[in-house]
């Protein structure tokens, strides 16, 4: 942590229509710090991301690595390093596990690609094992491996992830963050939107509360976690 900002968003705006979802929001993520992203259904996490990754119009600057890309479409923005494992992980169920891994590296240059695939192979072997197995075959957890191993494929310099933990057993719920703590440890940017909100400030080094469209509170994971506010509202405490 400590490092030198590699994401700094000012005033990011995104509306469905006349509903403005976003109202303003500010952040700050440095090289190779994980940010939790922490709030109720319908905070909106999952707009912030979009709009991150450019996939949600939106409004405001977005500053990457030192370039202005407020106004950069999705895939260019993905070619810079910022690249998502969505909500609901968004699998293709009927192309196989390793189709879904090739097409995160659709922005990459192809001679990368097998040796990249073989490393997501190394972190997932079980992905390895069902390579060529319709993605629809595998379960709610090993779905969410994949949907996060094809983000990887994309090489990124800071990974989105949206509520990896969602509709999982708690079992696999701590092998999701297990997951999250290795890659963090490897030195990878991270901003983690969770309901689970307990886990995801445990492993993070900074936080921001959203509540319908604005940071609250922001702090460190850990700061949050001692906070009375958050204790009531989101850890159930
Ligand atoms: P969740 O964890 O359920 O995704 P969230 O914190 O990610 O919650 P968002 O999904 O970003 O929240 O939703 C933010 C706000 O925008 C909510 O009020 C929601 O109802 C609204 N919203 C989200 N998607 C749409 C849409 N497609 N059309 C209209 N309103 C939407």
């Amino acid at each position: 942590t400590g490092g030198e900002v590699l994401l700094k968003v000012e005033g990011l705006e995104s509306s469905y229509g006349r509903i403005k979802a976003l109202k303003g929001i500010s952040i700050e993520v440095r090289r190779g710090e994980t940010v939790a992203l922490v709030g109720a259904n319908g905070a909106g996490k999952t707009t912030f991301l979009r709009s991150l990754s450019g996939v949600q119009p939106m409004s405001g600057r977005i500053t990457f690595d030192g370039e202005d890309i407020s106004k950069l479409r999705a895939d260019m923005r993905m070619r810079r390093g910022i690249c998502q494992s969505p909500e609901g992980r968004q699998v293709f169920g009927p192309l196989s596990i390793e189709d879904n891994l090739r097409l995160g590296a659709y922005t990459q240059p192809k001679a990368q690609v097998e040796g990249d695939l073989e490393k997501i192979y190394a972190m997932f072997p079980i992905l390895k094992e069902k390579r060529k197995l319709p993605a629809g075959t595998l379960s709610g957890g090993q779905q969410q491996m994949l949907a996060i191993g094809r983000a990887l494929m994309g090489r990124p310099k800071l990974l989105l992830l949206d509520e990896p933990s969602m509709g999982l057993a708690p079992l696999l719920v701590e092998e999701v963050f297990n997951v999250v703590k290795a890659l963090k440890a490897q030195g990878m940017s991270i901003i983690l939107a969770e309901q689970n909100a307990f886990s995801a400030l445990a492993i993070a080094d900074r936080g921001y509360v959203l509540e319908t469209g604005s940071v609250t509170l922001t702090g460190t994971g850990r700061e949050l976690i001692e906070d009375e506010q958050v204790r009531a509202a989101y850890l159930g405490m």
